[in-house]
């Protein structure tokens, strides 16, 4: 649950340093454009007051009051020339005088504010008087007096009709500065208000940027203290995890060596070995547990390939029988489950030794199949092997000797029990000793014996009869040094025929039996196959 809580806080993390800096450099270009347009608006300011404090400037009022002036000065030459107290260069002066005065109001701009109809009058006024004047000037001749006199005559002709018209330019000089000023000052006030609202758009925008990149930085620094607290965390709980390791890994091995069986645990690929039992170990005569093999334990090859085969198959094993170190093999019992160790498919293996399990068994199995007293296969275990033979016989043929002592009873009568007994083991050694290594002998009964021939037709069946009833009739038991004891067999015999069961052909033996019996003991006699 822990490990949920961990994920989102890591993962969050992550988009705050991708795009970190984009606020910054937003920032930067904000507090630069902020500077360009400070700069840009002192600039202006300084421009504007030198403009306002050059003294060029805005002087059409006076220019106009001066044309004025000069106009009357004119008028007054004029008529001192007309009435000769003034010379011809007193008015040339003067006529040149006004023409300066009227040059800059000729091209000035300042007209430009006015209304079109009073620009017009304005405009006309001052060429009208430039036209007079420059008239003027070219036909007066400096000491020429008639010209002088005749101009005068024209100036005072014309000139004080001009006067209401100066007027009107004085009073027009006046609104057009008024005007030009005013449309300066409103020109001015609206450039201040676009750089004052585009230095408070640039100030809202650097105070946010400033604002994010703060909370960003807080963030930052709180997810980096979680990011150590999680780590420290993460780090307490690896150690945990690894102590509890530990001391699970120690248990484990406690319990796998204080085990009586001997383990292992080894990669399916048989490259990794986990574990292994220091007994196994040297049983399967490699001194390293990193080479160690499963092959070199087992003791039968073929055991080993269905062992691996099973395992392969991914199936669990339990108490498969086999024998393992083939330097001093041993019975074991093997258990094994495939496993998954470290995400590796895995084997534990456990090997028990019964040993001594097996021998009592082995000698159980031979004490249940061998008759006490002869030492012969008892009737169980010769009618199971006989069973073995016909399954495996196929065409072959097969014959069975039913054997039975004659008279036992008096021996046991005339020189006791013991006396038999010895009778019936001389017997039985006998028999074995005539018959061939694979032939099948048993006691059957107190003192019957069968003999089955694997692979033998019943004539030669016959022969061996006649050969063992031969060999017991003409020799005499010898029982002690004192005593030897004269006994003969009857023996009945029969073959194995197509369809048989083994009951069917036993009977058949023992009814050749009765009849050797019946036909004065003995003999051999071949049953009747009906
Ligand atoms: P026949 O077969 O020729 O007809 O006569 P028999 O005397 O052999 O026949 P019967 O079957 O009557 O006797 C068998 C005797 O074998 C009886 C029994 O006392 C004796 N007998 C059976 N088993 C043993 C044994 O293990 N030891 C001894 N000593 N005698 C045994
Ligand atoms: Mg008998
Ligand atoms: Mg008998």
């Amino acid at each position: 649950m822990a490990a949920e809580r961990t994920t989102p806080a890591v993962t969050d993390a992550r988009p705050a340093g991708g795009n970190r800096h984009w606020p910054v450099i937003v920032l930067i270009l904000l507090a630069g454009t902020m500077i360009v347009a400070a700069l840009a608006g002192l600039w202006l300011v300084s421009h504007k007051e030198r403009d306002y404090a050059s003294p060029g400037q805005h002087i059409e009022v006076w220019q106009s009051y001066n044309l004025r002036l000069q106009l009357e000065s004119l008028i007054d030459i004029a008529r001192a020339v007309d009435d000769s107290h003034a010379r011809a260069a007193e008015l040339k002066l003067r006529l040149g005088v006004m023409r300066t005065a009227l040059s800059p109001l000729l091209h000035t701009h300042a007209f430009d504010f006015l209304d079109p109809p009073r620009r017009a009058a304005v405009r006309a006024t001052l060429e009208r008087l430039a036209q007079h004047s420059d008239s003027w000037l070219q036909a007066l001749e400096r000491r020429d007096r008639a010209s002088a006199h005749r101009i005068a005559g024209e100036v005072l002709s014309s000139l004080p009709q001009e006067r209401q018209a100066v007027h009107d330019v004085i009073a027009a000089a006046n609104v057009a500065v008024a005007t030009q000023l005013d449309h300066e000052r409103r020109s001015l006030q609206r450039t201040f208000h676009w750089l004052t609202a585009t230095l408070i758009i640039l100030a809202v925008g650097c105070l946010l940027l400033a604002l994010e990149i703060f909370i960003t930085q807080r963030r930052t620094r709180r997810l980096a203290i979680e990011l150590q607290q999680l780590n420290a965390s993460l780090e307490r709980r690896v150690l945990e995890r690894t102590r509890l390791l530990h001391e699970r890994e120690t248990l484990l091995r406690t319990i796998l060596e204080s085990t009586p069986s001997d383990v292992t645990l080894l990669s399916a690929d048989q490259r990794r070995v986990f574990y292994v039992s220091d007994n196994l170990l040297m049983q399967s005569g490699i001194d390293r547990a990193e080479s160690f093999r499963l092959e070199a334990l087992f003791v039968d090859a073929d055991d080993y390939a269905h062992f691996l085969e099973r395992l392969e198959r991914n199936e669990a094993i339990h108490q498969m029988e086999t024998q393992l170190c083939p330097h001093a093999p041993y019975w074991a019992l093997l258990t094994a489950r495939p496993l998954q160790v470290h995400a590796q498919s895995a084997w534990l293996i456990w090997c028990l030794d019964i040993t001594r399990h097996h021998r009592m068994q082995e000698r159980l199995e031979q004490l249940a199949a061998t008759d006490a007293l002869t030492g012969l296969n008892n009737r169980r275990a010769l009618l199971r092997a006989t069973v073995y033979h016909l399954r495996r016989r196929r065409s072959a043929p097969l014959s069975v000797l039913l054997i039975d002592i004659d008279h036992f009873k008096r021996i046991n009568d005339q020189h006791g029990h013991p006396v038999g007994d010895e009778a019936l083991r001389s017997i039985a050694r006998r028999l074995q000793a005539l018959l061939r290594e694979e032939t099948l002998i048993g006691r059957v009964g107190g003192e019957e014996f069968a003999v089955v021939l694997p692979d033998t037709p019943i004539e030669d069946a016959v022969t061996v009869a006649e050969r063992l009833r031969g060999a017991i009739a003409e020799t005499p038991l010898e029982i002690d040094a004192t005593l030897s004891l004269s006994v003969t067999l009857s023996i009945g015999l029969t073959r194995w025929l197509e369809g048989d069961t083994l009951k069917r052909m036993m009977r058949r033996a023992d009814r050749g039996l009765y009849r050797a019996k019946a036909e004065g003991r003995n003999r051999v006699v071949l049953a009747d196959e009906e």
